[in-house]
């Protein structure tokens, strides 16, 4: 009944993994109970429809693979095996000796019962968890991982940190309290406190005299030290009277110089007239007569090919004329290193250097002074000589020397700080001011022209104008620069942005008026050709409402506003529109009024909506 079995590979495999119960039996087994496949008690017992029977595992997997009983060879299916719950009864009962009993267990028990012994046996064997790779029987563990585990968690005696003992030996070659031999003196020191005994105890180490920043140059022993303390006192005190005499000199100079600094800090306060005048950092002969030169727009056609007709108005008579007597011209600054007038100032500079140079002085001389102290100590221990009593008086004259010198550097430090925090208050203020100022009529300085426009180019960013307000109580704008590719040419874009204001709450919403954008002429020619485009708002565009960040996210303006090739190339026309790579753009933004005296621009005579679509930019 038992033979006749092919082992192929594959159930070799799985009879090592699902075989029936491999334990040691108390009573001789009856043959009914072995698995015709595996040998062993049946695991889980199956009977198939030829009366043979066999482990679940052991018969289904027979059948995956040949789909016949392994005894008589009838063809099987899986629906041809039944689970015997007699013979798994029977088999459930019989009792076995515990798998522990070659290490001591004398337990019997039922197959039923078998595993809850063994989870509670404290004869099993098991792997140590420290991964030390010994096996220890349960019972037995706790005692080798306390005791005998090679790998058990260990603590320092001497300074308490944790490892596994296997490492204490490298421990043992760092640990900062393990006690060393000092290779001067021979005395053991705990290792961590090694260089702290070279520095200051150790007898035997070489040290420099304790004047040696004076000019003594002796290293001696220091257990030598004293008795050279002891004979050289002349030669030190000599050091220190020119030393003394050197501080004296240093602080006599800088008693000069506070003077100096603190008359000039008052004395440069300019008044606000002259700061307003020289905040304008636009040379003179770079600014374009506007008074004298009537604005006339240079035509240039192709601006409207491609149907974006623009509103554009011929710009003489009293709307248009840009008379400076209408409103102060506010110029805005967009160098970078313009706005950073105070920073490069010469004057504040030379204020840091000097504070820096007094602050570390001052430290120098308060170490010497704190020597200078600790030996005063010492010789007044001792009988004082009168050649001691001197060095006691210049020691105590040093003292008082070094104190006001940290006073006076201290009045110094708050004198410049006071003056700088003025300048930058001051610096905000006419900011603030000509933007506010400007009733909207607002010109831009754009300098680097020729880097911006290759920056913009590459990189893809717009340059940003200052703010400025369209009245002292109106809109607050600001001005866009890009450069466009456009019906294969690159083309200066100029844009209006509405920005967050302080008087958006009494204001009137979307921003409804003519916004006027220009590119200044910079030649001798009369009347001056500067280009000029005039557009009317639309208070369906998203660039007119009410911003709800910083900046609206939508510009107006013109994308092709003028092609860039030809700003520079306008020796034929007898305008010059880009000087020392500077380009100066105008703004006029008008907001319809619906307050007071002013009568309302009529938006009536506007073209259609589509045609000032197309000049909104993203
Ligand atoms: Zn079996
Ligand atoms: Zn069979
Ligand atoms: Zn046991
Ligand atoms: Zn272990
Ligand atoms: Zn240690
Ligand atoms: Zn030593
Ligand atoms: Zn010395």
């Amino acid at each position: 009944m038992f033979s006749g079995i092919e082992e192929d590979e594959e159930s070799t495999v799985f009879l090592s993994r699902q075989g029936g119960f491999d334990y040691e039996f108390v009573l001789p087994l009856d043959s009914k109970y072995e698995c015709g496949i595996c040998l062993l008690v049946m695991r889980s017992p199956h009977q198939t429809v030829c009366g043979h029977r066999f482990c679940r595992d052991c018969i289904f997997s027979c059948i995956n693979s040949r789909s016949t009983c392994p005894i008589d060879n009838q063809f099987l299916s899986v629906h041809d095996v039944f689970p015997d719950a007699c013979i798994e009864r029977e088999v459930l009962e019989l009792l076995v000796l515990c798998p522990g009993h070659s290490h001591g267990c004398k337990r019997r028990v039922t197959l039923r019962n078998l595993q809850p012994h063994i989870q509670a046996c404290n004869y099993q064997v098991v792997l140590c968890p420290n991964q030390c790779a010994s096996t220890v029987l349960c019972g037995e563990l706790q005692q080798h991982l306390m005791e005998t585990c090679a790998l058990r968690p260990t603590k320092c005696q001497l300074c308490s940190a944790m490892y596994t003992l296997d490492k204490e030996q490298l421990h043992r070659a760092v640990c900062g309290d393990v006690k060393v031999n000092c290779e001067s003196c021979g005395e053991m020191v705990r290792r961590s406190q090694h260089t702290t005994h070279l520095t200051t105890q150790c007898p035997e180490a070489v040290i420099s005299c304790h004047y040696a920043e004076l000019g003594c140059s002796k290293k001696l022993k220091r257990s030598c030290m004293e008795e050279h303390m002891n004979q050289d006192t002349q030669l030190h005190m000599q050091l220190m009277s020119s030393e003394y005499k050197k501080i004296k000199t240093f602080f006599s100079d800088l008693n000069r110089t506070v003077g100096l600094i603190h008359g000039s800090s008052f004395s440069r306060q300019p008044s606000l007239r002259s700061q307003l005048s020289a905040s304008s950092p636009i040379p003179e002969e770079h600014i374009p007569d506007f008074n004298n030169s009537p604005i006339v727009p240079v035509p240039y056609h192709d601006r409207y090919k491609d149907g974006g007709a623009v509103n554009v108005r011929p710009l003489v008579g009293e709307d248009y004329n840009y008379c400076a007597a209408e409103g102060a011209t506010a110029v805005a600054v967009s160098d970078q290193g313009d706005d950073c007038q105070y920073k490069n100032d010469p004057h504040s500079r030379l204020d840091i250097r000097k504070r820096e140079g007094i602050a570390a002085e001052a430290q120098n001389y308060q170490q010497m002074l704190s020597n200078l102290n600790a030996d005063a100590f010492n010789f007044s221990s001792n009988k004082l000589s009168s050649n001691e009593r001197i060095l006691r008086e210049v020691s105590d004259k040093t003292v008082d020397l070094g104190q006001r010198l940290l006073e006076m550097s201290i009045v110094t430090d708050n004198l410049a700080k006071q003056v700088d925090d003025l300048k930058v208050t001051l610096n905000e203020e006419l900011c603030n001011f000509s933007a506010r100022s400007c009733n909207g009529d607002f010109i831009w300085k754009v300098g680097n022209f020729s880097a911006l426009c290759t920056n913009i180019k590459s990189q893809k960013v717009s340059h940003y104008s200052p703010a400025f307000y369209t009245s002292q109580y109106g809109y607050r704008c600001c001005l866009r620069l890009d450069v466009k590719w456009r019906d294969s040419q690159y083309f200066l874009s100029l844009y209006m942005l509405l920005m967050k204001g302080d008087n958006d709450d009494i204001l009137d919403w979307p921003f409804q008026g003519r916004i006027t954008l220009g590119v200044l002429d910079f030649s001798n020619s009369c009347p001056k050709k500067h280009l000029v485009d005039t557009v009317d708002s639309n208070p369906q565009l998203q660039a007119f409402q009410r911003p709800t960040g910083p900046r609206n996210d939508k510009s107006f303006g013109f994308t092709k506003f003028h092609p860039l090739d030809a700003l520079h190339n306008t020796a034929d026309e007898g305008a010059e529109y880009v000087r020392g790579d500077v380009l100066f753009v105008r703004a006029r933004v008008q907001p319809t009024s619906n307050f007071g005296d002013n009568a309302p621009i009529s938006l009536e005579d506007d073209n259609n909506n589509s045609s000032v679509e197309s000049f909104t930019a993203n």
